[in-house]
């Protein structure tokens, strides 16, 4: 097998959607007529004190405006408290005074969630300042933090006590782990270890009312009633503020093998993947496919060049891991890829023998949504489909859109160890952007349709937040949308946790 890779590093931030700025919330400003009267901000800005909250346009700007540049906020006042009682404070008063909230964490998220709506009427409360590990307990296999601890540097903190805190995503640098549990954060190791919500264990929420609710167990057992808990998991900040969480950890790795395989045709990709599960033991970790026109986009626009010696049109990364230091593994992936040579599912690999070309590997794939971005416009896509359908999802959404727009050009990458599929289509070489563009809303909603009819969800992983209100309108069905509308309305009756999201 070839392995000739060199060193590299992981890419962070930047996923924008050229096609979606259009759809940027620009409506039109209208802060004079309900704006907060100046008491309560007043008393809002003394129950933080000098230090706690920003008034200045200046200063508002990171907080108002959203990671993709497509919405754009208005608040006059930017709450960042200290602890959960400062927390409950600002929540009874906005409750008393009807003042709705936006909970911000690292204002990466994708949909327009963590920014204020245009109205002028909302309070954004930032958890930056909430960034304590409250406790870590290595024999219980679990740490307590606050919700403003940055993703990444609670993957640090765990580590330090020989422990893995598994979720893993691109922006991982500056999104706050409330953040990833208020959207269901998946990332890249969601096949061994779930989502966001599975990593959680217990929960301190501040309710609309202002009251504290201490959900704080470290049980993994626990069945007295509703599980409550995953009532404000992917809620997106729309039912209450999570101020602190027990997360679940896990044993370290100290095995790892890596490698990327080239599959003769998509429909290898489930079967190659459930092949790897049998075979390994259920060491998979990461599965993630990419089309050949991603490794042409990469070779075009980055420094890395197709690893293997002819083209393929179809690849999955893959990765083993184990925490047994005697897993063997690169072995046992060797072995497992001869057998899926064997049934056809794989025709060539490439796999990592040093750290440093596994990490050139996983730069291939997280290099990806910035390098697209030299083709130009994308209406893109972040869906789910069950795994064994994902084959089909690919083959019916990329005929649909090359036949309705001549030249066009599929991207299509992702998690789909869990279904979860990135599919761009991107503008046609020299195309008009604005008549490009002008489809969005035709394709998307096919695309959008054959999700549906292969029982998937639109919104794989990055939730509702302003952006796909109207998918959620045109796709739950009434008894669904109708339980969440009496949930909202029985946690939030005054409709003040995030306002205008979601729902
Ligand atoms: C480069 C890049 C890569 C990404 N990759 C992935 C990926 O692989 N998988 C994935 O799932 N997502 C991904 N995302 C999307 C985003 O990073 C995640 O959704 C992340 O979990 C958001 O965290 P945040 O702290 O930035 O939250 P924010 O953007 O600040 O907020 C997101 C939502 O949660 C609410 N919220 C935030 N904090 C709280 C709180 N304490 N209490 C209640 N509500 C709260 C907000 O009101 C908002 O509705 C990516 C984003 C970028 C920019």
């Amino acid at each position: 097998m070839q392995a000739r890779l060199s060193s590299g590093h992981r890419s962070l931030r930047g996923l924008a959607s050229t096609w979606t700025r259009t759809l940027g919330y620009h409506g039109p400003a209208t802060m004079n007529d309900p704006a907060i009267p100046t008491d309560t901000l007043d008393r809002l800005k003394a129950i933080v004190g000098p230090r706690g909250y920003i008034a200045d346009e200046a200063g508002k700007a990171a907080y108002l405006n959203d990671e993709r540049d497509m919405f754009h906020g208005l608040s006059p006042l930017v709450l960042r408290p200290a602890s959960t009682g400062e927390v409950a404070a600002i929540v009874t008063l906005c409750s008393e005074a009807r003042v709705g909230i936006v909970p911000q964490g690292g204002n990466t998220g994708l949909v327009g969630g963590s920014v204020p709506t245009r109205s002028g009427s909302e309070v954004v409360v930032s958890l930056a300042r909430m960034n304590k590990v409250r406790e870590l307990d290595a024999i219980n296999y679990t740490m307590t933090v606050e919700a403003g601890c940055v993703l990444a540097e609670v993957q640090t903190a765990a580590r330090e006590a020989s422990r893995l805190f598994p979720l893993s995503l691109a922006a991982e640098g500056s999104c706050q782990i409330g953040g990833n549990l208020s959207t269901n954060a998946g990332g890249t190791a969601v096949l061994r270890y779930g989502n966001a919500k599975d990593l959680v264990l217990g929960l301190e929420v501040v309710l609309a009312s202002g009251e504290i609710w201490n959900g704080l167990r470290r049980l993994r057992k626990d069945n007295t009633g509703y599980d409550l808990k995953q009532l404000f998991l992917g809620a997106e900040g729309s039912l209450g503020v999570v101020t602190a969480a027990v997360l679940k950890l896990f044993p370290l790795p100290a095995d790892c093998a890596t490698a990327l395989v080239a599959m003769p045709d998509v429909h290898a990709a489930p079967r190659l993947l459930a092949m790897l599960r049998e075979v390994s033991g259920d060491t998979i970790t990461t599965f993630e496919y990419m089309h050949r026109a991603c490794l042409d986009v990469l070779a075009a626009y980055t420094d890395l060049a197709d690893p293997f010696d002819e083209p393929y049109q179809h690849y999955a990364l893959v990765e083993l891991t184990s925490s047994r230091r005697d897993a063997d593994l690169h072995p046992l992936l060797e072995r497992a890829l001869e057998s899926a040579f064997e049934d056809g599912v794989a025709v060539n690999a490439v796999i990592a023998s040093s750290g440093a070309q596994a990490k050139r590997l996983w730069r291939m794939r997280e290099s990806l949504p910035e390098a697209q971005k030299n083709l130009g416009a994308g209406i893109k896509f972040d869906v789910s489909v069950p795994v064994s359908r994902v084959p089909e999802f690919i083959l019916r959404a990329t005929k649909f859109c090359e036949e309705a727009i001549e030249g066009a050009r599929v991207v299509a990458f992702g998690h789909i160890g869990d279904g979860n599929v990135h599919f761009n289509l991107m503008q046609p070489e020299a195309a008009d952007v604005a008549s490009f563009l002008a489809r969005g809303t035709e394709i998307t909603t096919r695309v959008y349709d054959i999700t549906a009819e292969l029982d998937g969800s639109f919104s794989a992983e990055h939730g509702i937040g302003m952006l796909k209100k109207h998918e959620l309108e045109r796709y739950k069905s009434p008894i669904e949308l109708q339980l969440m509308r009496t949930l909202k309305q029985t946690l939030d009756p005054h409709n003040i946790m995030n306002p205008g999201k979601v729902l």
